[in-house]
């Protein structure tokens, strides 16, 4: 390491200590030792300093314990002479640099100095793990941390869309000379949000410290790893290196050349970088500051200086080393999941389909390979160009593929994806399906030259190049002729009663081979979720007929049947086939797994499950919470706590991860007595899968149950619960025990 660089992040560092050392002091003669400091909704406490010294930090007394440990790291600042022929002080110096910018940043949540405005500060772990997933199967390639400014707006923004392009999340913190890219952003007047990959951290170069313990906490989460000791750190560590590919970019120059002994970023900005190469994290500078090239910690460069603002993206990618897929679809707009969430607003909007506003159905089916001209999309009626601005149309959208090893039964899973796919297209929005859709495209996008064509060329390109193996053609049909939408429209309706039937019919009794999925293992090393007709993976994307779906198009994949074979326990739901598949793909660390009960070897959670089930003994039923919701339950704990606790693929009984579906099965937790069991749900969930719910109550013939289950409204703790179980007489206090 260059000396001028080791002896600014040497320095550098001790500020940051010293400055934590003097606002904890500060807290403590206001608030006692004993003061609780915290980040909101986690349940990792102070995440980095939790993976780096296993030191849980609940009180200011701990931190000090963990600022300790910093200040005794720290190397002296080197001598103007000295040569440092290794990294080793300097990276020192970046841990204690983190340690001590988690602690600044921690003690502003005390002080109510929190980002605010456009900075969204610490990420919880409910939006961890909902982002975790995106990097599970392949949605991110990584994220880049953004320190600094670019020279102008309009660079900013061409910045910002090269990554959403390549559907890399983007953290921005610090500033450059009092301007942070974000600020650019906002000045463009660019939607940033978890939802749209653009996520501000906060304006101070401490802030970059939630890039660090966002990555800390995704190999705790997803990678199972447990922190406590100096080995746990190093694993921590390499985790991030090899599976969380992420760079920092340092934008702009904190001083001119002759300024400031010809060191062009401050102190502050090069401890930080050393932090973040012991995370195996590069630095990719647009200024000329000294590269340490040898291949060491990082997979490849450790600093690359230097490079031109339209070769950043691209570099950034050869020396982390990502595979990134960028769809060259012909449309006049960008085009990427970093869109996914973006919306259209009504003064933003040029035409709308469906929704309350007009007719509209999305439909997708297999035909003879005769009958597809591929590539070709046909629009039938006028185009958008045609219509009084901010006015809505009718929109029919047919998909029609072909391919020699095209099921029928592919054709809801391929469906379904029709929302991505247009949403990823910058300036569209698209919600809901089937004969629900609503979209909006922007008058940006329009100006652009954004056309219904291109929205089937959209579709066309998409499904070839995610389907190749089971699509060989595809052809889209796209209607807003208000005279010609309904009869298709009456015929899709009838192709989607005939699948529902023919779904909702499939049961686990039907078919001797079950699914395996380990998307997960990415993260989460020994955890397999088995998937049965009716029982979906946890995180709810996967049902049984999406993974013989992809099985199909990619037979090596992470989707493999399972052959249930000899029936060990019909009521458990226990199978030789399954558990000898179970034991070898989870390492050897499961002998076993039911997949009807919550008590006895229930399945593992890897971490993204969209609900948690938790047993609750002294009512002798279970609650059931779902990721949004925030707030405490009757088990004494919030969703992100109890997930803390039950991920990283290993069993715990009494708790369960599912996915919502699973929730209005036959087999939901039959073992122990099914629906019944559940008394408290919150409010939200309750409304999502109320039809569901009340189809399914009616059906064991207990219609009532719906209002005896209670919410937050009725309970939150659990002798609030008791008494209202009492009171409504729900079934549960009749059952046999459950424990
Ligand atoms: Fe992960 Fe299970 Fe979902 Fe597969 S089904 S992505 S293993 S949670
Ligand atoms: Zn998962």
């Amino acid at each position: 390491m260059s000396r001028i660089i080791a002896r600014a992040a040497i320095r550098g560092a001790h500020g940051y200590v010293e400055r934590a050392e003097r606002e904890l002091r500060e807290a403590i003669e206001a608030h006692g030792p004993g003061k609780a400091i915290g980040f909101p909704n986690t349940a990792y406490y102070l995440p980095l300093i939790l993976a780096l010294t296993g030191i849980e930090v609940k009180t200011l007394a701990d931190a000090e314990r963990a600022l300790g440990i910093a200040r005794d790291l720290l190397p002296p600042v080197p001598e103007d002479r000295l040569w440092l022929p290794y990294l080793g002080p300097a990276l020192d110096a970046g841990i204690a640099t983190l340690i001590a910018q988690e602690i600044i940043e921690a003690l502003k949540y005390l002080r109510g100095e929190e980002p605010e405005g456009i900075w969204l500060g610490f990420t919880d772990d409910a939006t961890l793990r909902l982002q975790g997933i995106k990097l599970v199967d392949g949605r991110m390639p990584g994220f880049a941390a953004c320190v600094g400014a670019m020279p102008s707006v309009e660079e900013a923004v061409e910045l910002a869309r090269a990554l959403q392009e390549r559907n890399i999340l983007v953290f921005m913190a610090s500033n450059t000379r009092g301007i942070s890219m974000a600020e650019q952003l906002a000045e463009a007047g660019i939607e940033m949000s978890w939802d749209t990959f653009l996520v501000p951290y906060g304006k101070d170069t401490s802030a970059a410290v939630y890039a660090l313990n966002f990555a800390a906490r995704a190999a705790m989460t997803f990678g199972g790893i447990k922190p406590g000791d100096l080995e746990a750190a190093r694993k921590i560590l390499l985790y991030n290196k090899e599976r969380v590919h992420a760079f920092v970019l340092a934008l702009g120059a904190d001083y001119g050349p002759e300024e400031h002994d010809g060191q062009l970023l401050t102190d502050e900005k090069y401890a930080t970088a050393a932090g973040a190469i012991n995370f195996g994290f590069p630095v990719i500078a647009d200024v000329p500051i000294p590269q340490i090239l040898p291949r060491g910690i990082c997979t490849y460069e450790h600093v690359v200086s230097g490079v031109p603002h339209d070769k950043l993206v691209p570099k950034a990618i050869e020396v982390r080393g990502l595979k990134i897929k960028v769809s060259e679809i012909p449309i006049p707009v960008p085009y990427g999941a970093g869109f996914e969430g973006e919306r259209v607003r009504k003064e933003q909007m040029h035409v709308q389909f469906g929704g309350k506003y007009s007719d509209a159905f999305e439909l997708l089916v297999g035909r003879d390979m005769s009958e597809v001209e591929d590539g070709r999309v046909t629009v039938i009626g006028p185009d958008i160009d045609q219509v009084e601005e901010g006015g809505a149309m009718p929109l029919g959208v047919i998909v029609e593929v072909a391919g020699r090893r095209f099921k029928e039964d592919f054709e809801p899973v391929l469906e379904r994806r029709i929302h991505e796919y247009v949403s990823w297209a910058n300036g569209v929005f698209h919600m809901g399906q089937r004969t629900t859709p609503w979209i909006r495209i922007s008058k940006d996008a329009f100006k652009k030259g954004f056309r219904l064509k291109h929205y089937g060329e959209i579709l066309v390109h998409k499904f070839k190049e995610d389907f190749g193996g089971i699509v060989d053609k595809v052809q889209v049909t796209i209607i807003t002729d208000p005279e010609k939408i309904a009869g298709p429209m009456e015929e899709a309706k009838e192709i989607y009663r005939k699948r529902d039937e023919r779904i909702a019919g499939l049961t686990d009794e039907d078919v001797d081979t079950f699914y395996s999925c380990v998307l997960c293992q990415s993260y989460a090393p020994n955890h397999v979720c088995v998937v049965t007709p009716e029982r979906l993976g946890l995180c709810g994307a996967y049902t049984w007929l999406d993974c013989a779906a992809s099985h199909e198009m990619d037979p090596h994949g992470p989707n493999q049947p399972i052959k249930k074979g000899e029936t060990i326990d019909p009521v458990l739901g226990q199978w030789r086939g399954v558990n000898e598949y179970v034991k070898r793909a989870s390492n050897g660390n499961l002998e076993r797994v039911n997949m009807y009960s919550i008590l006895q070897d229930p399945q593992t959670s890897c971490g993204c499950f969209e609900c948690i089930v938790a047993v609750l003994p002294e009512v002798n039923g279970v609650m059931i919470v779902n990721r949004e919701y925030l707030g405490d339950t009757p088990v004494g704990m919030p969703f992100s706590t109890m997930a803390g606790q039950i991920g990283g693929g290993v069993q715990t009984p009494g708790f369960l991860g599912i996915g919502k579906l699973y929730i209005t099965s036959a087999k939901f937790i039959s073992a122990e007595g099914g629906i019944r069991r559940v008394v408290w749900m919150p409010r939200e969930l309750k409304e999502e899968i109320r039809p569901r719910l009340e189809r399914r109550l009616s059906e064991i013939g207990e219609p009532d149950l719906i209002d005896k289950i209670a919410t937050e409204d009725d309970a939150v703790t659990v002798e609030e619960l008791a008494a209202y179980l009492e009171k409504v007489k729900h079934p549960v206090l009749a059952m046999e025990p459950l424990i």
